[in-house]
């Protein structure tokens, strides 16, 4: 009997995945697109920037989060010996009672000043990498807390924050299209 045995020519393999990464690539950008989408926003703590701003709030003015994410901010001594509070008091925006503060959210006039784009801006595609019979193409995101935008994080008191799956669901929304 006789047998055939099909030996892919040296480098075939590699050869395929070169052709192969343009397609990649372009899957991938669809992912970074649809990433850019779902992202939420960041959030920054603004204050009114006169001598009457509590040292608390000054110290959080110009702080950035994720949308999704809470500030932290110092707490006042009347909160942790009055509301069980640590030494950070985590706040969604100011005046956020759920913080659970009182004297570091009464009469408070700070504001938030939301950035649509402040995630999604730190959203790229890398070039695809090529190993043996692998293409390999990245779509990454570095921004300050991404983790926790993306899958959410549990804040000292049990306080929640839901992740947002950008990255995650763009991933499925691109994949339910092939
Ligand atoms: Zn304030």
């Amino acid at each position: 009997m006789a047998g055939a045995k099909f030996t892919p020519a040296q480098g075939l393999e590699e050869q395929l995945a070169r052709m192969l990464a343009p397609a990649v690539r372009r899957i991938a950008v669809q992912v970074e697109v649809e990433a850019k989408r779902l992202a939420p926003p960041t959030k920054r703590w603004v204050t009114v920037g006169d001598n009457r701003v509590r040292p608390t709030h000054v110290a959080a003015q110009g702080q950035v989060v994720p949308g999704n994410l809470r500030f932290k901010i110092n707490s006042m001594d009347w909160d942790m010996k009055h509301r069980g509070l640590g030494e950070h008091t985590y706040m969604l925006q100011p005046k956020d009672e759920s913080s659970r503060a009182v004297a570091n959210i009464k009469n408070c006039r700070c504001t938030t000043h939301k950035d649509p784009k402040g995630i999604a801006r730190h959203i790229t595609t890398g070039q695809p990498v090529i190993a043996g019979k692998k293409v390999t193409v990245t779509v990454s995101v570095e921004a300050d807390q991404v983790v926790e935008a993306e899958v959410g994080t549990v804040y000292p008191g049990n306080l929640r924050a839901e992740g947002t799956f950008f990255m995650s669901r763009a991933a499925a929304i691109v994949a339910a299209r092939r």
